[in-house]
């Protein structure tokens, strides 16, 4: 949908978080979502600036959930927003719940579990939920807990969950079309004023280890967290190979 049919206006900042600014706009329904050039990792306690991070990330976020609608999977994505770096979602209340998709153990799997072998595959995928506390450092949650602590019911909790492995399977395939390796993501989800649940935040290399397919370069915000240097040169070649699969 072009932006210019749904007559949307950007309206005031309402929050800036640590990668991404939201807009309210004129239509209660939607608001603008802009993706910024910062970086952070540990939980804020590095950050920086990545010039073109941004409309990278934006690139990738609207192909990923353009194709993930395709393919059923509902999500807030609406249309392109006022700027590059933007686009136009769905309003929604926010699930405090991360949901991790594990294909290879690395990253935080391994500090809690350092007998385990790098890059050791999960088949299936394995699922994981963290709790959306930054003041917690985003805790682990068990999926029992999930339910326990009213997070979600456990209808949603299942839907939730195979939600997440369409998705997995969606990303490991959209990443492999541009020569990538899908290695784990994280996804959120928000409820529409009517319950229903959907995708929502942003799918991007800020959300996804990615490696190359053939050389093992890493294509992701793994960069900035292990001081690999070449960020922007990452995010720009996962925009290039997004841009060119569309050719
Ligand atoms: P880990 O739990 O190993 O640090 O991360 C697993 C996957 O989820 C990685 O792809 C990572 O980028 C993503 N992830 C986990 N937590 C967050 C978060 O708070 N913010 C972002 N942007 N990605 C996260």
């Amino acid at each position: 949908m072009d932006p210019k049919d749904l007559n949307v206006t950007r309206g005031k900042l309402i929050h800036q978080g640590k990668a991404n600014n939201v807009y309210e706009t004129d239509h209660d329904e939607y608001l603008e979502l802009e993706a910024s050039d910062r970086i952070s990792a540990g939980n804020g306690a590095k950050t920086d600036v990545i010039s073109g991070k941004g409309v990278a990330n934006n690139t990738i976020s609207k192909a990923i959930f353009t194709k993930l609608d395709e393919l059923g999977v509902k999500n807030h994505y609406v249309c392109p927003g006022s700027n590059e770096c933007s686009k136009i979602v769905l309003k929604t209340e926010p699930i405090l719940l991360e949901v991790i998709g594990r294909y290879f153990a690395t990253g935080s799997y391994l500090k809690r579990y350092p007998e385990t072998p790098d890059m050791m595959p999960f088949v299936p995928m394995f699922i994981e939920f963290t709790e959306k506390d930054d003041a917690r450092n985003d805790p682990p949650i068990l999926a029992e807990d999930v339910v326990q602590q009213g997070i979600l019911d456990g209808f949603e909790l299942d839907k939730i969950q195979k939600a997440t492995r369409q998705i997995g399977e969606a990303l490991k395939d959209f990443f492999a079309q541009c020569g990538g390796k899908l290695i784990d993501f994280k996804v959120e989800f928000g409820r529409l004023p009517d319950g229903t649940i959907i995708l929502i935040d942003e799918i991007s290399p800020d959300t996804c280890r990615i490696l190359d397919a053939n050389t093992g370069d890493v294509l992701d915000k793994d960069r900035f967290r292990k001081d690999m240097g070449n960020i922007a040169e990452a995010y720009t070649e996962m925009m290039n190979r997004v841009n060119n699969m569309d050719q």
